[in-house]
C-alpha cells in the first residue's frame, strides 16, 4: 500500500503523541497514586492524633470528660472519615460516634466505598480501627480512643475530584498535541512534498525531452534543496547538448551546402555544355572536394579528440627541435609573403602525444600566418620550468576583437565569415587544438588586440596523466 508524505507524516505525529500522552498518563497515575497513598494514610494518622490529643487537653483543663467537647472533635472526625469512639478507663463508652449518629457513620462508610470502587473496580475494602491511648501531659492514662475507618485507605470527594482533574487535564493536553501534530504534520509534509511534486513533473518533462524552465521551488530541507538544484542542472545540461548537437548539425550542413554547390553548378553546368570541361575547371572541382575532405576529417578528429576514452601515445621528445622542424617548413611558405618566423628556446624534453603535438604546433603556425599581413613576423618560444612546458606563439597580424576572442576556441567559429572563406578554414582549427592540449591536461589562453596582433599561450604539465 503506497501513503503519501503527508498521511505518513501526520500519522507518525500523532502515533508519537499518543504513545507520550498514554506513557505520561500511566506514569502520572502510578507516581500520583502512591503519593496519595501515603498522604491519605498519615494524613488519617495524624487526624486521628490530633482528636486524640484534643480530647487530652481537654481532659485536663475540664478536669474530666467534656462529652459536648468530644461530640465536637467526633463530628470534626467523621467529615475527615472517621468514625470516633472514646471510652474510659474501665472501658465505659464516653462517646461514640456510631452510637450519637449510625446513620451518618454507615453513609461516609458507603461514600468511601463508592468512591475506592469508582476509580478501581475490583477494590476490596472494608472497615478498620486503630486503637490510641489517651493520656495526660504526665503520661497518665485517662482512657482509650479508637478510630473506625475505611481501610487500606480511601480517598474522599475531594481527594478523588483532584484525581479525575489532573487525569482530564492530560486527556485534554493530549487532544490538543495531537490536533498541534496533525497541523504541524499538514505543514511540514507540504513544505516536502510541493518541491518533490515539481521535481516529479520536471522530471517527467526530461523525459519528455522538454528541458526548459527550471524548478522555482526553494526549500530549506538540505537534501530536498539538492534534489531540486541537481534536477535543474540536468535540465540544463541536456539543454545544453540539445543545442550544441542541433547547433553542431546546422552548422556542419550549412560547412557542407557551399563546397557541394560550388561543384554541384559546375557538374551541371559542364553537363548542359554551357561550362567547358578544362583543367582549370577540375582544379575548382578538386579544390572543392578537398574541402569537403579537409571538413570531415576535422570533424572526425575532433570527435575523436574530445571522446573520453581518447588515448594519447605518449612517448619521450624534445618539444623544441619538434617546434624547430616544423618551423623549418613553414619558411619557404612564409618567405614567399615575406613573412618571419623567429623561434626561441632550450631543450625542452616532454612526454606527450609527439603527433597530436606536432599536428598543434602546424595549426597554430599556419594560423599566425594565414591572419599576419605581408611583412608580418610570428614569434615562437618554448619555456620549461619544474612544472610545466609553456609555448607561445604570436604575430602581429590583424588581431581578434574581444567579442571573437571568448568564441574562437568553440567548433565551426570564425571571426570574420568571407575572409575565412577565402583563407580556407572552417573554424575547426582551434578547437581540435584546444581538444588535444586538454587531453593531455594542459590549457590554451588567447589574448589579442585588433589590429597589433595575437598571443596564444599553450601551457602543458610536466607530468601527464
Ligand atoms: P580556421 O580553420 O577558420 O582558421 P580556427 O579554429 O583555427 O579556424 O580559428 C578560428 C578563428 O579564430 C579564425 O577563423 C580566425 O578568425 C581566428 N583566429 C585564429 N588564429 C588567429 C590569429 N593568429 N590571428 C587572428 N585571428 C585568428
Amino acid at each position: 500500500m503506497l501513503f503519501s508524505i503527508k498521511t505518513k507524516l501526520s500519522l507518525s505525529y500523532i502515533l508519537i503523541i499518543i504513545i507520550c500522552v498514554t506513557l505520561i498518563l500511566i506514569l502520572a497515575n502510578i507516581v500520583l497514586e502512591s503519593q496519595f497513598k501515603n498522604y491519605v494514610i498519615t494524613q488519617q494518622e495524624q487526624n486521628s492524633e490530633r482528636a486524640v490529643e484534643l480530647i487530652s487537653n481537654r481532659y485536663q483543663s475540664f478536669e474530666g470528660w467534656d462529652v459536648e467537647y468530644i461530640e465536637s472533635v467526633g463530628m470534626n472526625a467523621l467529615e475527615n472519615g472517621l468514625i470516633l469512639k472514646i471510652a474510659d478507663l474501665d472501658d465505659v463508652v464516653i462517646w461514640d460516634a456510631t452510637t450519637h449518629n449510625n446513620g451518618l457513620c454507615q453513609d461516609m462508610l458507603a461514600s468511601m466505598s463508592l468512591n475506592m470502587q469508582s476509580r478501581y473496580a475490583k477494590w476490596e475494602g472494608g472497615y478498620e480501627e486503630k486503637y490510641y491511648e489517651i493520656k495526660d501531659s504526665n503520661g497518665i492514662i485517662l482512657g482509650t480512643a479508637s478510630t473506625g475507618y475505611y481501610g487500606p485507605y480511601y480517598f474522599t470527594d475531594r481527594d478523588l475530584y483532584f484525581i479525575n482533574t489532573i487525569n482530564s487535564l492530560l486527556i485534554w493536553v493530549g487532544i490538543a498535541s495531537m490536533i498541534i501534530a496533525l497541523f504541524i504534520g499538514v505543514v511540514i509534509s507540504r513544505q516536502i512534498s510541493r518541491p518533490i511534486s515539481s521535481v516529479i513533473n520536471k522530471a517527467r518533462m526530461i523525459a519528455d525531452g522538454m528541458y526548459e524552465g527550471k524548478i522555482e521551488e526553494k526549500s530549506k530541507t538540505k537534501e530536498i534543496k539538492k534534489l531540486v538544484d541537481t534536477v535543474n542542472s540536468l535540465a540544463d545540461t541536456l539543454k545544453k547538448q540539445q543545442d550544441l548537437s542541433r547547433q553542431l548539425s546546422s552548422d556542419i550542413s550549412h560547412e557542407l551546402r557551399t563546397p557541394l554547390t560550388t561543384l554541384q553548378g559546375n557538374l551541371e553546368g559542364i553537363i548542359d555544355g554551357i561550362i567547358g570541361l578544362d583543367a582549370n575547371r577540375l582544379n575548382v572541382m578538386y579544390d572543392e572536394v578537398l574541402r569537403i575532405n579537409r571538413l570531415v576529417d576535422d570533424l572526425g578528429k575532433l570527435t575523436q579528440y574530445e571522446s573520453k576514452g581518447f588515448h594519447l601515445a605518449k612517448e619521450e621528445f624534445d618539444l623544441t627541435k619538434l617546434i624547430r622542424n616544423i618551423t623549418d617548413n613553414f619558411i619557404a611558405e612564409a618567405e614567399k609573403e615575406h613573412k618571419k618566423i623567429l623561434f626561441k628556446g632550450e631543450k625542452e624534453i616532454i612526454v606527450a602525444d609527439k603527433d597530436k603535438i606536432s599536428q598543434v604546433i602546424i595549426n597554430m603556425i599556419s594560423n599566425a600566418l594565414k591572419f599576419t599581413n605581408a611583412n608580418g613576423q610570428v614569434n615562437i618560444e618554448v619555456i620549461g620550468s619544474e612544472s610545466e612546458t609553456v609555448i607561445k606563439i604570436k604575430d602581429d597580424g590583424i588581431g581578434i576583437s574581444d567579442n571573437d576572442l571568448q568564441h574562437i576556441f568553440e567548433r565551426f567559429y570564425r571571426a570574420d565569415k568571407s575572409r575565412n572563406r577565402i583563407t580556407g578554414g572552417a573554424g575547426i582549427g582551434l578547437a581540435i587544438v584546444k581538444s588535444i592540449i586538454n587531453a593531455h591536461g594542459g590549457t590554451i589562453e588567447a589574448e589579442s588586440k585588433i589590429g597589433s596582433g595575437s598571443e596564444f599561450i599553450i601551457t602543458l604539465p610536466k607530468i601527464i596523466k
